[in-house]
């Protein structure tokens, strides 16, 4: 009996990195995206299954988790993709990542802690071909960076990138005004500098279009078994690595009218049993699903009924149950051959499933299996 835990099969973690890769096609390498703890399922374990999967190179988005990654895994290329303050640049390098660029002035500092760490920076120049973020717009200004790069004995241009705003939207053709935009750019600076590898795919793009996969594909979401259109991972052969496990500590009779949780937003309409469950917004279970979700004990489906508090949740048992104190809980995951999916809560909440896994609170442990 665990009061709750995100158990996460490593396996399904490698099987997915081994599928996306038969999906490269063997051309492009794939670089697992770690950031975030690895969308909520463990950073480090999800990388190690990763690199055992056939991924070459990592991805995150911030000094502090470069710092964490590159420790653990020294030998393997890592990308720092975000915006870095001096302070997170330090710990990048540090941890011997590559960085993103796209400033020149930025370029300078770079060139700067390339002299000072005695050892030349390695940097992606970024391509903003229409996402609206981090990068630069001009595809002039991108090759000039590239080049001041290249001529920089203090730095050493590794990439060219940029990133897709509408990859997991089927219907949208502004994907491919991007994937123009770049491969365009990616061909004048490889024309120029031979080793420098071009990357573009998310796991959206990967699935979507072979054009965008270039040298590398940088994927978050597959990696984990999660579907990038929010549809069925199955289809796509991805399996969710990750589920999210409780038990019920107390089973007790309502008679009908009587009340469950703050607010008393829901009472029993007839006479029930209703089972505890010892989790809640706490652990990163939304209080938007408050009767609004449906939870595994014995292989079925009971509706989640009343608010979600920050420690415990209410399940309508029905007026007969065999549920008995004790019994495991499953709110995301298997149980008995019925399956609750990270897209399913995703549905409920008018949201996506990278926002239900990264919100899996840190009280919570992750174990894996
Ligand atoms: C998070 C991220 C990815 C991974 O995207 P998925 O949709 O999870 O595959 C790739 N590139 C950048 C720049 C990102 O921020």
């Amino acid at each position: 009996m665990t009061r709750a835990v995100a158990r996460i099969e490593v396996g399904a973690v490698e099987r997915n990195c081994a599928r996306l890769a038969v999906e490269l096609g063997g051309e492009s390498e794939l670089c697992a995206v770690v950031k975030a703890d690895g969308y909520g399922h463990g950073a480090e374990a999800c990388a190690e299954a990763a690199l055992a999967g056939g991924a070459t190179r990592l991805a995150v988005a911030t000094g502090a988790e470069a710092g964490r990654i590159g420790r653990r895994f020294p030998q393997v290329p890592l990308l720092t993709m975000g915006a870095l303050t001096p302070e997170d640049l330090e710990d990048a390098l540090a941890a011997g990542s590559e960085v993103a660029v796209w400033r020149d002035g930025f370029r300078d500092f770079l060139s700067a802690r390339g002299r000072a760490q005695g050892r030349p920076v390695r940097v992606h120049v970024k391509h903003d071909s229409g996402m609206g973020r981090l990068g630069n717009p001009d595809p002039g200004e991108v090759l000039a960076l590239a080049r001041a790069c290249a001529e920089d004995p203090q730095l050493d241009l590794a990439g060219v990138w940029t990133h897709f705003a509408t990859a997991d939207e089927p219907g949208s053709d502004f994907f491919d005004v991007q994937l123009e935009r770049f491969t365009a750019v990616a061909a004048a600076i490889k024309a120029e500098f031979p080793g420098t590898i071009a990357h573009a795919a998310n796991s959206a793009a990967v699935f979507r279009d072979r054009r965008s996969h270039f040298d590398m594909a940088r994927c978050g979401i597959a990696v984990y078994g999660l579907d990038p259109f929010q549809g069925d991972p199955a289809e796509r052969g991805l399996r969710p690595a990750l589920s999210l496990r409780s038990y019920v500590a107390d089973v007790k009779r309502f008679a009908a009218g009587e009340s469950a949780g703050y607010g008393r937003t829901w009472r029993a309409p007839a006479d029930t049993w209703v089972g505890v469950l010892p989790l809640g917004y706490g652990d990163g279970v939304r209080r938007g699903l408050s009767n609004d979700a449906e939870i595994l004990i014995r292989g079925r489906r009971h509706p989640l009924v009343g608010t979600v508090s920050m420690d415990n949740v209410t399940v309508d048992l029905g007026p007969e149950t065999e549920v008995e104190p004790g019994d495991e809980a499953v709110l995301i995951g298997e149980q008995g051959g019925e399956t609750i999916r990270a897209e399913e809560l995703a549905r409920r909440l008018g949201t996506i499933n990278y926002e239900v896994t990264c919100g899996i609170s840190a009280r919570v442990p992750r174990e894996s299996a």
